[in-house]
């Protein structure tokens, strides 16, 4: 049985994005170091944990150093190799653990296993050529959208099919990429849940949260969703269901497609991040604990902190170049601004975001 985590030790961070900086201020106010790790100097992280490795995540004398220099090892983001999360595992505990990363990275592996649970995905199929993906159009129908297994994010690696479109051009966009291919879904609207697990099977949820997506990308979260509490209650269970399920430890985001129906709404699953999510951002300010503390809590086995919320909440990420207002929104009454230090504003990344919360 490995030591208790206490307040002073260290926590690894695989990857070095905003949501690994987020974590890192949390820590910080829990007494938590932290430890970012990513092949990129320039990330945002690095600003603000406790130390930093410049490595590539292939690098098994830096990642071995890392592992040496922590207590604990937990990333940000699901890319992050399976073989890297490999060698940290059997060194320092790794939370949330090698499977759900594994799962998760990969929309085969995730859709096929949280089918196997009984919860409700889009119909789709494995595609690994051209021929496969004309004979799962002739079986799905169209619209159908063409995804790769891996790597896709934002709306990145994903094609839609319309009706009348043969299968070669979507087939060519992703390069040959091994993909699979999912039947529309005509949801109503989107929503997400944000919930953590404990080493010990604690579970705690937020409520659902309504999100509003603009080629490809989070655009708005608000709450409250418009979801009932029984459906709230509902979305939480089947997180818990999948969390359960993979031995889950940390913060686990659930996307859900809300599908209205002659006979009331059902959830169908889009897809899980084993981690933060950006749209869980609006806990910082709308909700007793936010996700980035509870993550922490989590991983290190402590209480799992209050998800209630402490009013209506609007989150609006802010892209590209619209980070350049932050004068005029830091002028704004009421809006809390998160500046991601971010050096270069590239059209479509994610610079920071706004939250407003009305009591
Ligand atoms: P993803 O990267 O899989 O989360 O997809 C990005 C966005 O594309 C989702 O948030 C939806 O708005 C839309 N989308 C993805 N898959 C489907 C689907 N099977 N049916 C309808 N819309 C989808």
């Amino acid at each position: 049985m490995a030591e208790p985590i206490r307040p002073g030790a260290t926590l690894g961070i695989l990857g070095g994005g905003q949501l690994g900086r987020m974590i890192a201020v949390a820590a910080a106010q829990l007494g938590i170091r932290t430890h970012a790790y990513c092949p990129d100097a320039q990330s945002p992280a690095f600003d603000v944990a406790s130390a930093g490795t410049v490595a590539a995540y292939e690098d098994e004398d830096a990642l071995r150093r890392f592992a040496g220099a922590v207590d604990l090892v937990t990333y940000e983001f699901e890319n992050v190799p399976e073989r890297t999360a490999a060698i940290v595992a059997p060194l320092r505990p790794l939370r949330p653990g090698v499977k759900a990363l594994a799962t998760a990275q990969d929309r085969l592996v995730e859709k096929t296993f949280v089918a196997a649970l009984g919860i409700p995905v889009a119909p789709f199929r494995a595609v690994g050529s051209e021929a496969d993906l004309a004979e799962a159009l002739a079986d799905l129908g169209t619209p159908a959208i063409l995804k790769t297994r891996r790597f896709g994010y934002d709306g990145k690696g994903q094609v839609r099919i319309e009706a009348g479109d043969g299968p070669g051009e979507a087939w060519a966009q992703l390069g040959g990429a091994p993909a699979i291919v999912e039947g529309f879904v005509p949801f109503a609207f989107e929503v997400s849940i944000v919930a953590a697990r404990g080493p010990d099977g604690a579970f705690a949820a937020y409520e659902p949260c309504l999100n509003e997506h603009r080629g490809g990308i989070l655009r708005t979260t608000r709450l409250p969703s418009g979801l009932t509490d029984a459906e709230g209650e509902a979305a939480a269970a089947l997180a818990r269901a999948i969390a359960d399920a993979l031995d889950y430890v940390g913060v686990l985001t659930v996307e859900l497609f809300v599908v209205e129906e002659a006979g009331g709404r059902r959830f169908v699953v889009n897809e899980m991040a084993p981690r933060v999510h950006n749209s869980g951002h609006w806990t910082i300010e709308g909700a007793e604990c936010s996700q980035f503390e509870q993550h922490v809590r989590a991983v290190c086995g402590w209480p799992l902190g209050s998800t209630r919320r402490t009013g209506t909440v609007a989150m609006r990420n802010l892209i590209g170049d619209e980070i350049d207002a932050w004068r005029d929104l830091l002028a704004e009454p009421g809006l809390h601004l998160h500046h991601y230090g971010k050096t270069r504003a590239r059209p479509g990344r994610k610079m920071g975001h706004v939250t407003v919360v009305t009591p």
